[in-house]
């Protein structure tokens, strides 16, 4: 719970700031639930660098949310801070698709206690529930409605991803009577299919960037997690990155959970473009010695595996003198499978003896071979005690931002489709059946969706959707550094 109170937000009544996360757990109506006590949010503190890490552990908080609940004090009314948290929920919290509701505690008389709610309308977050903690009135309503507020996202986050499939079939069907086909047709043999590989042999166009490119690095902070196994250099690579640049916020206050995230401002190089924030997830994990990273293996590997939960890029660190491990193929097939943009860094450069022309090549090739799960990732070789190349890092996780959120046209992508299919059709089963592909449109990005509509998806094997990938990133830049997933999909 946001409060601009703290202690058990709606249990106790004591002022003051904790910067901790308290967990608890809770059951209403044969629903389980855990609340998170983010501690008090204070928005004038004139220091700035409290207010922001205080901020930045309710942002965590908020980020392993359902819903938010914003606790005011109906005792002392509405006040310039309830505003303050108010404005920067609905800026940063209802954007995000979680809803907030707002409780107003201390309202211990009915009558009195509706009325001095009533006030907190102009939070702009709705209908304020009355609550008074003490008494226990109010909270199954809040409650209540907050389960609702879970219930009615849930069902619009359904619809919302029915709508987007619905759209592309729709763009199918007029797609195919551009060509003079019809629905029904286009399962046939002879569907006119042929048309749209006329176009065989044309050369595979390569597409530059500029097409609808509407990220923009500017207003969000961005996710990145070190992982990589014990004494690679993670740490170094850490010390290196904060060392040379400003953190405006370093070690956050130890929370519950002992992960520590660190923030960096990376100056823009005009004064009119805000500064990049990049958020290096769970160093705490990254610089702990001992206990945690030499350890069972376990630990390492579920805390790389929940830092990759929320990271928007991971650098996966390897150690140049010794190797690729089963350890590193774990890592990278779950940076693959939770749709994580990747740079693979490869440290101690240094230390590699005897280098010279082929050693490079042969070393990509090496990870290459190791590593097919993130076969799309970039390598930078890197030494962290040298500090070379290490601020190639950053263009390199710019890079994989921008691919994870970069979105191609329908038009474009079915210029490259048209041009795969024709160079290579799905291969055909021994009875002669083939599928046949005929158009494909992204329907997300973070990490790019793509759904391709085909006559009968059960036929295209897993080498075919390999070489569809591959003629795809060939074709277009710009889908670096990111997994692109491929949805085949039959006619319904
Ligand atoms: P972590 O466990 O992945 O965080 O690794 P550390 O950053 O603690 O580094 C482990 C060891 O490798 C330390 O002794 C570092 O001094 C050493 N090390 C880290 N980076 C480099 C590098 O670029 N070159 C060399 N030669 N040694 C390095």
């Amino acid at each position: 719970m946001a409060g601009t109170q703290s202690g058990g937000a709606i249990v106790a009544d004591e002022s003051g700031i904790t910067r901790d996360r308290t967990y608890r757990v809770g059951e209403f109506m044969n629903k389980k639930f855990q609340i998170v006590d983010t501690g008090g949010l204070v928005f004038d503190d004139k220091e700035g660098l409290f207010m922001a890490q205080i901020k930045e552990q309710a942002m965590i908080a908020i980020s392993e949310s359902s819903a938010v609940v914003l606790v005011a004090d109906g005792m002392a009314g509405l006040t310039s801070m309830d505003l303050d948290l108010a404005e920067f929920l609905r800026r940063e919290v209802l954007k995000r698709g979680i809803p907030v509701r707002v409780a107003v505690n201390k309202c211990e008389s009915e009558k009195t206690g509706q009325a001095s709610a009533a006030e907190f309308w102009k939070l702009g977050l709705g209908e304020p529930n009355a609550v008074s903690a003490i008494h226990g009135v109010g909270t199954a309503e809040l409650l209540e409605g907050v389960f609702e507020d879970i219930e009615r996202l849930e069902v619009a986050a359904g619809k919302e991803g029915k709508k987007v499939l619905d759209e592309a079939d729709r763009e199918m069907e007029d797609f195919l009577k551009g060509y003079g086909i019809d629905g029904e047709d286009a399962k046939g043999e002879d569907d006119g299919f042929n048309q749209l590989s006329k176009r065989e042999q044309r050369k595979v166009v390569r597409m530059k960037n500029s097409l609808d490119d509407e990220y923009d690095l500017d207003d969000e902070m961005i996710n990145v997690a070190i992982i990589g196994r014990p004494n690679v250099g993670k740490s170094s690579i850490l010390n290196r990155i904060f060392g040379s640049n400003r953190a405006i916020v370093s070690d956050i206050a130890g929370t519950t959970r002992d992960s520590i995230d660190a923030i960096m401002e990376r100056p823009s190089s005009s004064p009119s473009v805000p500064p990049t924030l990049y958020r290096f997830i769970d160093t705490a994990g990254i610089r702990r010695k001992g206990k945690v990273e030499f350890g069972p293996e376990f630990f390492m590997v579920n805390r790389a595996l929940r830092a990759i939960r929320r990271a928007d890029v991971v650098l996966l660190v390897l150690d140049a003198t010794s190797g690729v491990s089963e350890q590193d193929r774990v890592l990278a097939q779950k940076v693959s499978d939770d749709g994580r943009a990747c740079v693979i860094v490869c440290n101690k450069w240094d230390a590699v003896e005897d280098k010279d022309e082929a050693t490079y090549d042969k070393s990509v090739r090496y990870v290459r071979e190791e590593l097919p799960q993130v076969r799309w990732a970039p390598i930078i070789f890197v030494s962290a005690s040298s500090g070379q190349r290490v601020s190639k890092i950053y263009s390199a996780v710019d890079e994989a931002i921008r691919a994870h959120r970069k979105r191609f046209t329908t038009a474009v992508l079915n210029e490259v489709l048209r041009d795969a299919v024709a160079w290579q059709p799905p291969p055909a089963k021994r009875s002669g059946a083939a599928a046949k592909v005929y158009y494909c449109n992204q329907v997300s990005v973070r990490p790019p969706t793509v759904v391709v509509f085909c006559s009968s998806p059960e036929l295209i094997n897993d080498n075919y959707k390999r070489y569809m990938d591959r003629k795809f990133r060939e074709s277009l830049t710009g889908w670096t550094s990111t997994p692109v997933r491929w949805v085949y999909r039959g006619r319904r």
